[in-house]
């Protein structure tokens, strides 16, 4: 067990061993992450209230630090960068991994688990394949995990449908859970890892009893059922695949923006465009790779046309994708529940829903159109 005062014993312990610390902060009426030095940067006494197009931080009663579900952001900014450089004029293949690899390791602060669950997911997709990214590689090797269990559901959390938290039960360096009943603040203290069981050793701690174990089981499993949404996942994949032509489509295509602010959000999401770059000299070209969404234009055009021109078969298939289709492509869902898609959604477009929606009314609609306008 660590008091909320030794907290900046552990940062430190960390820092020494010549990371990068990245964490929660408040900025601009969010909680996003940033770089952090001590524990004075963390959302002490903030809460956030999220509901579909609704995001609102709040004044919490207490000086809880992690008292929060999710931000707008998730890792994914850290390990593959909205924008990054892939290869410079006069660049050979190994300097551009170099590069990619430039920069202290990383140590995030705050992960929760449904975020542990996105990064193993864009680990698969990444590292997993017959192709490594180098600069996912690079960053995420020598990452090191700090997980804080959840104490509060947000609005739009469904993590437990998803089977992605609201415990940390892997994937981690370190895990948090803090405790504020009957007047402490403390954290129990869980390593994953070697390096992460040796940064604890030079933090003042106790050991944990039995009450505090119980005090952590139990925030787990107050914020487990206060999940904000719910999606039946049974055999979902299936019912997605057999309503490709579901009247919902239409209804969903009729508030959907196609602004693709659900796939920016989105900790799981990949997707990715590639520019030729030239400066105004003329002496100097580069690629530079930069997320894009299922939800543009672009990103489906095909020799002579888009091959999802409507926002009917744009929504379709990123939601499809996520529930479905991935399944088949990676061997998970593509969904780890946190609700930034419905918190972030201008309109308030909440995926739990359309899926229900299409349950309630199953057309078993069928067809052979996977993936077409
Ligand atoms: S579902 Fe919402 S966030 Fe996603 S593209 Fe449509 S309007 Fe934008
Ligand atoms: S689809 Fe929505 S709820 Fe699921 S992981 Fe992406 S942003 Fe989170």
């Amino acid at each position: 067990m660590i008091v909320r005062d030794d907290l900046d014993q552990l940062l430190g312990a960390i820092a020494r061993r010549g990371f990068r610390l990245i964490g929660p902060t408040v900025r601009d009426g969010a909680i996003v992450y940033d770089d952090i030095s001590s524990s004075a940067d963390l959302p002490a006494g903030w809460t956030d209230e999220q509901d579909g197009g609704t995001y609102r931080l709040r004044r919490r009663d207490d000086d809880a630090l992690f008292g929060y579900a999710v931000g707008p952001q998730s890792w994914k900014r850290y390990l593959f960068p909205p924008t990054s450089v892939v290869w410079r004029s006069g660049q050979d293949r190994a300097a551009a991994e170099a590069e990619a690899e430039a920069g202290p390791p990383m140590a995030f602060i705050g992960v929760r688990s449904c975020e542990l669950r996105a990064i193993a997911i864009q680990d698969r997709v990444f590292l997993g394949g017959q192709h490594v990214d180098p600069v996912y590689a690079g960053r995420r090797e020598g990452a090191f995990l700090v997980a804080v269990n959840c104490g509060t559901a947000g609005g739009t959390c469904f993590c437990v449908s998803m089977d992605a938290g609201p415990k940390a039960e892997s994937g981690f360096d370190l895990a948090l859970t803090e405790l504020m009943d009957g007047g402490r603040h403390e954290f129990l203290a869980e390593a994953g890892t070697g390096r992460g069981a040796d940064v604890l050793s030079e933090v003042t701690s106790r050991p944990a009893g039995r009450p505090d174990t119980q005090a952590a089981d139990l925030v787990t499993e107050r914020t487990a059922a206060s999940m904000g949404r719910q999606l039946d996942t049974g055999g979902i994949k299936d019912l997605l695949y057999d309503n490709f032509e579901h009247p919902r489509w239409d209804d969903v295509a009729s508030r959907c923006l196609t602004c693709g602010n659900c796939t920016m959000v989105c900790p799981t999401c990949f997707c990715f465009s590639i520019t030729d770059v030239n400066d105004l000299t003329g002496t100097q070209a580069e690629q530079q790779r930069s997320w894009d969404s299922c939800f543009t234009m672009d990103h489906s055009y095909v020799h002579g046309g888009s091959v999802r021109a409507s926002s009917r078969s744009r929504y379709r298939q990123w939601m499809t994708h996520k529930l479905a289709t991935w399944i088949d492509q990676f061997g998970t869902s593509g969904c780890v529940g946190c609700g930034r898609c419905i918190t972030w959604c201008p309109v308030g477009i909440d995926i739990t829903e359309e899926a229900a929606a299409i349950r309630a009314s199953d057309g078993k609609a069928g067809g052979d159109n996977r993936g077409h306008a």
